[in-house]
Formats: C-alpha cells, sequence, structure tokens
C-alpha cells in the first residue's frame, strides 16, 4: 500500500481546506408573491417559475405537479417537498 513519505503540515492541510466551505444559498424575492425564495427555483409558495404556474397546490400539504410542453429545469428540492 502507498504511504505518504512525509507528514502533511498544519499549513498545507489547511490549504487544502480552505475550499471546503460552504456559500450561502442565494435568496431572492418572488416577483409574484413577493416571499423570499432561492434564485432560479420555483417558488415553494405560489408555485410559479417565470410566470409558469409550475405546482398547482390544491389544499394544504396536497399539491399536483403541472405537466408543461416545455419543462423549465424543475428543482428536486420542490417535488420532494412534502
Ligand atoms: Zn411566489
Amino acid at each position: 500500500m502507498a504511504l505518504p513519505k512525509r507528514k502533511t503540515s498544519k499549513s498545507r492541510r489547511d490549504k487544502r481546506r480552505t475550499h471546503d466551505r460552504l456559500k450561502a444559498v442565494n435568496v431572492v424575492e418572488c416577483p409574484r408573491c413577493h416571499s423570499k425564495k432561492i434564485s432560479h427555483r420555483v417558488c415553494a409558495n405560489c408555485g410559479y417559475y417565470a410566470e409558469h404556474e409550475i405546482i398547482i397546490f390544491e389544499d394544504k400539504g396536497k399539491k399536483k405537479e403541472k405537466k408543461e410542453k416545455k419543462e423549465k429545469k424543475e428543482p428536486e428540492k420542490a417535488s420532494k417537498e412534502k
């Protein structure tokens, strides 16, 4: 089994980890209902994405998804949400 010849120094280890941090999600205001939503995602509040009704809410908890001809990149998150 291959083994490292030298111990990784704290400096080298920490330099490698400089790219590991998480970025904050980009939250924008929905142009339709003015609630906060993640950009480039269907609004969880009104179910719209760029003037297209993607998710049709029937009542609390239940929702039906409308199939459109040109489905934009619909986030998995919206369909997985309960
Ligand atoms: Zn909305």
